[in-house]
């Protein structure tokens, strides 16, 4: 449990304000919240956040809360990390906005610059949106268009079950989570799903598991390969499915079978790039690169919207040809490229390559690895999934909403978590310190044992 001076020990009965109660109520009258049944949502006694430091978030209450899911995966260094501050506030004072649709600007290079200087091999081109979802879409209309510009256009996509890429129509058509996806599958494009590398069956290890759906993948691709511009895959870790990891040896076969068959490998970082695996970019765990790659979520830091599609020179000279021959790319925002947004990734960026924030990463994974090892049956625990530091516990389920009642008595401890049906997840910000993140497993810990050990 939290120590004395733990700021989370000190408020273990949360009252509320009347000034938090009018703003629940006017939520409730105007607002619609994502992924959330809102007539449950009343119930749910909902927090209010007021201001944030570092790993720790505050409601209008003043009760602290430990950050331990970096705000849905977004948060680096910590909120209000002064350096990003400042070089957004210095961006202020130069340029808000300007489109990048015919004009340029120096954050917008420069941040290209620095993503490719950190690129996994062959990446060239940066391509700039606004949230991961549509960098998802981006990367599929120009793998389908590179298909149709080299003269074979191929209107078919491949991707794997669990699969999670973002909620705009392109993203569901490639996901394969049943309770987001299924409702949509009428107004979808056309794919061919693959069973997910991360599902083992009884007995079954993962690189045994990689095989297996490599298997049914080159027999995909034997039967209509020659329709398919592009197989899409979470690298290392099937984040939103609730952490489900797989072996590095199936990128490896993905990407061989992309060459063998003329189809573009795109890996979506959005989730798992910028560091939080504990490399730069997950599909580093394996050695290879893609033609096509998708970040966002912790680009900027954790502060604004913004994503980027990687691509390579050759997808990209794909699209080269006098103004009237229609092959350019024609897709893209009215805010791509956002200065502000841009200012703050790039402020971000640096600030990682100087405090060796992916080593730090790596460090904190393990950390979560040790604290962990222990757990199995006799505490409730399914299995402990983690690929540096992207942790998810899954619990015995107890009843419903097992996950998300370990996450309330965390909660009650001082520490945020978010659940994905019964995996209790861990995602800290890579700048927390050694101190929070005893606190945050702890919390987790006690948390789990009282709901399901
Ligand atoms: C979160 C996520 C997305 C979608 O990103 P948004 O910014 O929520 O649109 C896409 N792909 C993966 C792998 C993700 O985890």
């Amino acid at each position: 449990m939290p120590g004395p001076k733990d700021p989370s020990a000190s408020t273990p009965v949360r009252s509320r304000s009347a000034r938090t109660a009018d703003l629940l109520a006017r939520d409730r009258r105007h607002v619609w919240h994502p992924f959330t049944q809102h007539s449950a949502w009343a119930g749910d006694d909902p927090l209010v956040i007021e201001s944030a430091q570092g790993s720790w978030l505050t409601d209008t209450d003043g009760h602290r809360y430990l950050d331990g899911v970096s705000s849905l995966w977004v948060t680096v260094h910590g909120h209000r990390e002064p350096l990003i501050d400042d070089a957004i506030r210095a961006q202020l004072g130069r340029l808000d906005h300007a489109t990048f649709l015919g004009s340029t600007h120096e954050p917008g290079i420069a941040l290209a610059e620095t993503l490719l200087g950190d690129a996994p091999a062959g990446l060239a081109r940066v391509f700039y949106a606004g949230d991961g979802a549509s960098a998802v879409e981006a990367a599929l209309k120009m793998a389908y268009q590179a298909s149709a510009q080299r003269g074979q256009p191929r209107p078919l996509y491949l991707h794997i079950a669990e699969g999670y890429h973002g909620d705009t129509l392109g993203a569901v058509s490639v996901g394969g989570i049943g309770l987001f996806h299924a409702t949509y599958r009428p107004i979808m494009l056309e794919t061919r799903m693959v069973s997910s590398p991360g599902l083992l069956g009884p007995g079954q290890d993962r690189a045994g598991r990689a095989v297996e759906v490599l298997t049914e993948m080159r027999a995909l691709l034997e039967a209509e390969g020659d329709h398919v511009c592009a197989v899409i895959v979470e690298p290392m870790v099937q984040a939103a499915a609730g952490m489900l990891t797989h072996d590095a040896s199936f990128l490896r076969g993905v990407r061989a079978l992309c060459d063998e068959f003329g189809a573009l490998m795109v890996a979506d970082e959005v989730a798992t790039g910028i560091g939080r695996t504990g490399r730069m970019w997950a599909v580093e765990h394996a050695g290879v690169s893609p033609d096509l790659l998708t970040c966002g979520k912790g680009l900027t830091g954790g502060y604004l919207p913004l994503s980027a599609v990687l691509a390579t020179e050759a997808v990209y000279e794909a699209f080269l040809g006098t103004p009237d021959s229609g092959r350019t790319f024609f897709h893209g925002h009215t805010y791509t490229a956002n200065p502000l947004c841009a200012a703050a990734a790039l402020a971000n960026l640096e600030l990682m390559a100087e405090r060796g924030t992916v080593a730090r990463a790596a460090r904190i994974g393990e950390r979560i690895g040790a604290a962990t090892a222990h757990l199995g049956p006799g505490d409730g625990v399914v299995e402990v999934r983690r690929i540096g530091t992207m942790t998810g516990i899954e619990v015995r389920d107890v009843g419903e909403r097992t996950g998300f009642e370990v996450c309330r008595r965390a909660r009650d401890r001082g520490v945020l978590l978010r659940p994905l049906g019964d995996v209790v997840v861990l995602m800290p910000p890579l700048g927390i310190t050694d101190a929070e993140l005893d606190t945050l497993l702890e919390a987790t810990l006690a948390s789990i044992a009282e709901v399901v050990g």
